[in-house]
């Protein structure tokens, strides 16, 4: 029989929300174990890399600050400054209006940052290793876990067995933690899929990320850094499932005059950087964010359509929220996988992860809209919104997670 380990949080998922939550409690000063049964991450791109990026908000990047993260992750991230909605509703696919929102206005120098999501991955990878409290395992899964009245005891793929005071479910939409624990989630799709890519284009970004709105789901381009001095952005297209598999299968040329077609000319002609890859669009919530000696945090609890940033961003409150209780336990002698402190820990999340879910699922149907009498309702919102100064903050604050 294989050694019994023990630690005092094992996270299942090493995943961006994975390797943010084991480099935050080890941070804290926690002794964390985190395992996933993917390859150890890279930067280079091959055929299972992660092709998204990832846009930070500012109350995540303090997170990522306080995690030791954000300085090795600061020189690959571009900055947000403006955020551009544009609508191209109308007969032509032509842009008929746009409205920016500005950072300035909420007095801040940027919303957040945006890094290409395989660069987050092998820097935080490469900063565990780093870590004498953090033990990171690539190539293991989570088998199985048991809840004790003072631990839980975890069997691994590999044979190891780990005793840990909580346990952390970081391991996606179809977690095995999760559907071990017996926490039920509902999921609905939208017929939706999100084309995902990078690509290079004449026309500076300006720091300014473009969402154009049409039909089938917006179109939106984020900025990363320069690539040898040329302007580059991140895309993530969403469309009907259908056309989103027609477009992932079309040759490049057919497909680069599609993209200059959706993108109506907004940063000059566009040009593909690298493969594309196809992502289904749910939404899906877990019933519970606790269970006995388990929180769920990210996908494991809660996923959204790519719209405003949010899912990586509610993922990181789930995870300062958890490491702020625990630090608390911990510094008054308290157990860290009380059922009190999880029962906690659901209550503070779980109205907040709803909010969301429903602001977002409701703006997804909004920008899906192909009837043109709809489509010309959405601008008239979007024009009614960006012109009453209140009510436009109140959204900008909402999107940020800034209180007060
Ligand atoms: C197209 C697109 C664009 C997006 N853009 C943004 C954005 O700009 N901003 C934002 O905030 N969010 C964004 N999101 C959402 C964001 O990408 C996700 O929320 C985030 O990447 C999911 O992270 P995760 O770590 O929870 O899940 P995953 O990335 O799915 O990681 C889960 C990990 O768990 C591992 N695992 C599975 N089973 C086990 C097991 N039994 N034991 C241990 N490990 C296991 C898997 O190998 C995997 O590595 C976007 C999403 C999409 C689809």
């Amino acid at each position: 029989m294989n050694r019994t380990e023990k630690t005092d949080i094992l996270v299942a998922g090493g995943g961006v929300a994975g390797l943010t939550a084991a480099a935050a409690f080890a941070a804290a000063g926690f002794d964390v174990i985190c395992v996933d049964p993917a390859p150890p991450a890279t930067t280079e791109i091959t055929a299972t890399s992660d092709l998204r990026s990832t846009a930070f908000l500012m109350p995540a990047i303090r997170l990522l600050e306080d995690a030791g993260l954000w300085q090795a992750l600061k020189s690959g991230a571009a900055p947000l400054r403006v955020m551009r909605i544009a609508d191209a509703g109308g007969t032509e696919a032509e842009i008929r209006d746009t409205a920016d929102f500005s950072a300035t206005e909420l007095g801040l120098d940027t919303f957040g940052w945006n890094l290409p999501n395989r660069l987050l991955r092998a820097e935080m990878t490469a900063h565990l290793l780093r870590l004498p409290n953090a033990d990171l395992r690539t190539g293991v899964a989570v088998d199985h876990v048991t809840p004790r009245s003072r631990e839980a005891v975890v069997r691994l793929s590999d044979g190891a067995w780990i005793r840990a005071s909580l346990v952390i479910a970081a391991d996606g939409r179809d977690s095995a933690v999760r559907q071990g624990a017996g926490i039920s989630a509902r999921r609905w799709g939208y017929g939706q899929k999100a084309l995902v890519l990078s690509v290079s284009h004449p026309r500076p970004h300006n720091d300014t990320s473009t969402e154009i709105h049409r039909t089938g789901g917006p179109f939106t381009l984020v900025p990363l850094p320069d690539h040898d001095g040329t302007p580059c952005s991140a895309l993530v297209w969403m469309d009907t499932g259908p056309e989103i598999v027609r477009l992932a299968a079309q040759d490049d040329d057919a497909f680069t005059a599609a993209l200059n077609a959706r993108s109506c000319g907004v940063l000059g002609r566009l040009e593909p950087i690298g493969p594309r890859r196809a992502w289904p669009i749910i939404t899906q919530v877990a019933s519970r964010l606790d269970a006995a000696r388990t929180a769920l945090v990210a996908e494991a609890a809660h996923v959204v359509p790519p719209i405003g940033a949010q899912g990586l961003n509610m993922s990181l409150h789930d995870i300062a929220t958890l490491r702020d209780l625990c630090v608390t336990a911990r510094d008054s002698g308290q157990d860290i996988g009380s059922s009190d402190l999880l029962h906690r820990y659901h209550r503070t999340r779980r109205p907040d992860i709803l909010a969301r879910v429903t602001g977002i699922d409701i703006l997804n149907r909004a920008a899906m809209q192909e009837s043109r009498a709809l489509r010309d309702l959405r601008l008239a919102g979007l024009r009614a919104l960006y012109g009453a100064g209140p009510l436009r903050r109140a959204v900008m604050k909402l999107g940020l997670g800034v209180s007060g």
